[in-house]
């Protein structure tokens, strides 16, 4: 059990949460509301609402605290994430890749990209199978590898699904 350091909850990261890449925070809304300075109102936490991933409306998507099946949300409609969720694992290729939109200044290896995912993938083939993954949305040019150090960063300032979605 990890302690979230916005809320002071206990949490757990498994493969049905949606969690993985919020490290050190029990969900995206912890996340976001450290970033944004949120703090409780009569003891409750306030909804924060966030631009969609997808079709990038600004404060169209819920962040409520208490609803578990939303405060890791990025999508403002079921149609927007049903755009990300078509074909061949782009859903799975863009969990593979949120750490570089969320950690915008950083550079991943795919081992690294692995342990942001490991609920939710087998340890000894994970990081060769994020390798192969990336490798057209790199050819796309929707993120950027450095060859020299094997890593992977996402540089635009618009969100990585809505840049997914033009090849989708
Ligand atoms: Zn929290
Ligand atoms: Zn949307």
């Amino acid at each position: 059990m990890e302690t979230c350091n916005h809320c002071k909850v206990g949490f757990v990261t498994a493969a049905a949460n949606r969690n993985h890449c919020y490290r050190d925070y029990c969900s995206r809304y912890c996340f976001e509301a450290e970033e944004n300075n949120i703090q409780q109102v009569n003891n409750k936490w306030p909804v924060q609402w966030v631009t969609c991933d997808v079709c990038e409306t600004p404060e169209s998507v819920k962040l409520d605290y208490y609803a578990h099946t939303r405060k890791n949300g990025r999508f403002c409609s079921t149609s927007c994430y049903q755009l990300l969720n078509s074909g061949r694992r782009n859903y799975r290729q863009f969990q593979y890749m949120l750490p570089l939109q969320i950690y915008q200044d950083r550079w991943f290896t795919a081992k690294e990209l692995a342990q942001y995912n490991h609920s939710r993938m087998v340890a000894s083939n994970s990081a060769a199978a994020i390798a192969s993954s990336l490798r057209k949305w790199v050819s796309r040019g929707v993120i950027t590898k450095d060859q020299d150090s094997n890593s992977y960063n996402y540089c635009r300032h618009n969100p990585l699904a809505s840049e997914m979605i033009k090849y989708i």
